[in-house]
């Protein structure tokens, strides 16, 4: 398929707010390509050069588009044959160069790519090369058009996107081989599948009465989370954003390769850094540890990482997904003979249970998680299964926004507009901050948010939403200043959130729950 025809469709994406229309348009796009352009063309159509699973990056930092967009329009090098390969090829040579001279070399691949199209593709090639076509077609109707060019049903579509985690491998399984084959996929060693998540709770009652009276407790350490693939020898980890971490964890590849038993698996865990007292690191150092790709064994030394195990997908070929909580953690526990297990207490007493809270709140760690004993695994799924427990409150927040400092934050932006999702796709603004970032962190933040920028009125630089923030507040108010209706009074930032993406920020109705819960004084528990 011509690049010209894609830009084409985006086009039309975009001037319609029909989402049956988008379908519609998508699907006819899917139906028309060939075996080499599908993964491409779904990669192209969420917005990005590369599929998810493939963590390859351009790595051109905004001077290469200042540079590339003064290119002129020369009408011999512009190639109406352009085609969405030539794309993809493109983009793989950018990719690609690195080493000695090898920002010239991105560049002149750009230039030569960028002067290869014509007025009409250029301003979507741009789009793509920022990662954001802007064409209103997030991932849930990627997956309508695919079953809706497959013939395979939605629901299909949708179990499969959570076991592979890139919508450009469903496409292909489903439009090369039939919308059929969907049904046959599973979950499989060494492709990472979405982790379960949890909804916020501040109240015993609700998540005993949830569970049917009796649930499983256990300690919500402030780490990160893994998930660990063992084939053999070979151990594979993910983080929680399905990026491969296993080069920066050794130790944890170790632990798994020496004291666990079994052949294949798949583990669900958290590691924490721990200090020579044994008690938990804070969370930024953790994150220094995943990102470490250079002396990897001094670290290990400087922060070391302790491995909580809390649940296993897949032993020997067999997955467990669809099993109880309680049979999973029962084969957990033959896997790992009781060691690296997460510290859990099942309990129907709230009595017992404030006492755990507290035990693990005296050990350094962040509150509890409860997990109903009969539930399944429901891979990136966020509900009332697993409620996390903890008595700071906080939420997470996108920064949409910045305000430019003044005083002695004169040069800083300094001023973070916070959101949180509108539950549509979009971002509902909750307030204002300045608090809780240090100086050293004002200015990556700034230089961050600079690179982000999507307009500035001299003033105020808004920014794509793409930097999470943990965020504490005193209390929520109602604010008819703001279009979610609600202000976290005497917000301040806890933590930047790396580990996080913009989906999993607080909802609104989230917010709402967190407003209603403040007026009902026999559950607030504020200090412990
Ligand atoms: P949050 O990051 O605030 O959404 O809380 C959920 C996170 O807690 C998970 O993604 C894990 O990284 C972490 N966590 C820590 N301990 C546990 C545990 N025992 N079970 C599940 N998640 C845990």
């Amino acid at each position: 398929m011509k690049f010209s025809e894609f830009a084409a469709l985006c086009y039309q994406l975009e001037q319609t707010s029909s989402r049956l229309t988008k379908v519609d348009l998508a699907a006819e796009y899917l139906k028309r390509l060939n075996a080499k352009e599908i993964r491409h063309g779904i990669a192209f159509l969420a917005g990005r050069p590369f599929p998810v699973s493939d963590s390859r990056t351009l790595d051109i930092g905004p001077g290469a588009f200042a540079h590339a967009s003064d290119t002129p329009e020369l009408e011999n090098s512009v190639s109406p044959e352009l085609t969405l390969v030539d794309i993809a090829d493109s983009f793989s040579a950018i990719a690609e160069a690195n080493g000695k001279g090898s920002r010239s070399t991105k560049y002149a691949r750009l230039r030569e790519l960028v002067e290869m199209t014509g007025s009409q593709e250029r301003p979507i090639l741009f789009r793509l090369l920022h990662n954001e076509l802007r064409i209103g077609l997030h991932d849930g109707l990627i997956q309508e058009a695919i079953a809706r060019a497959s013939g395979a049903d939605l629901k299909t579509v949708r179990r499969a996107a959570l076991f592979l985690s890139d919508l450009a491998e469903v496409a292909s399984i489903a439009l090369t081989q039939g919308g059929a084959a969907l049904q046959g996929v599973d979950i499989k060693l060494f492709v990472p599948l979405l982790p379960m998540l949890s909804e916020l709770s501040e109240d015993f009652d609700d998540v005993l009465a949830a569970h049917g009276g009796t649930t499983a407790f256990e300690f919500k350490y402030d780490g990160a989370r893994v998930q660990i693939h063992k084939d053999g020898n070979q151990v594979r980890i993910w983080s929680r954003r399905l990026t491969e971490v296993t080069g920066s964890l050794p130790e944890i590849a170790q632990i798994v390769r020496s004291d666990l038993i079994g052949d294949s698996f798949i583990l669900d865990g958290e590691v924490v850094a721990v200090g020579k007292d044994g008690r938990p690191f804070p969370f930024q150092e953790l994150m220094r540890r995943f990102r470490r790709i250079h002396n990897i064994e001094a670290a290990a030394i400087d922060i070391p990482l302790h491995l909580h195990l809390f649940d296993c997908l897949l032993l020997n070929g067999a997955s467990l997904i669809d099993e109880s909580y309680e049979r999973r953690w029962q084969t957990l526990t033959n896997i790992t003979g009781g060691k690296h297990l997460a510290h859990r207490q099942i309990t129907s007493d709230e009595v017992l249970a404030e006492s755990f809270l507290k035990d693990a709140l005296a050990a350094g760690h962040e509150g509890l998680m409860a997990k109903s004993l009969s539930s399944p695994y429901m891979p990136g799924n966020r509900g009332k299964l697993w409620f996390k427990i903890k008595p700071a409150e906080t939420v997470d927040c996108a920064i949409i926004a910045a305000d430019r400092g003044s005083g002695r934050r004169r040069g800083w932006l300094s001023n973070y507009h916070l959101a949180v999702a509108d539950g549509e796709g979009g971002f509902a603004p909750v307030g204002k901050t300045f608090k809780g970032l240090t100086d050293k962190q004002f200015t990556e933040m700034t230089a961050r948010l600079q690179e982000l920028q999507i307009a500035d009125d001299g003033y105020t630089v808004s920014v794509k939403p793409e930097v999470v923030v943990e965020v504490a507040y005193n209390e929520i108010q109602h604010s008819p200043q703001y279009s979610s209706k609600f202000a976290l009074r005497f917000a301040r930032i806890k933590r930047i959130r790396d580990d996080k993406n913009v989906d999993q920020i607080t909802t609104l109705t989230e917010l709402q729950n967190l407003y209603d819960r403040q007026f009902v004084s026999k559950s607030k528990r504020t200090e412990l």
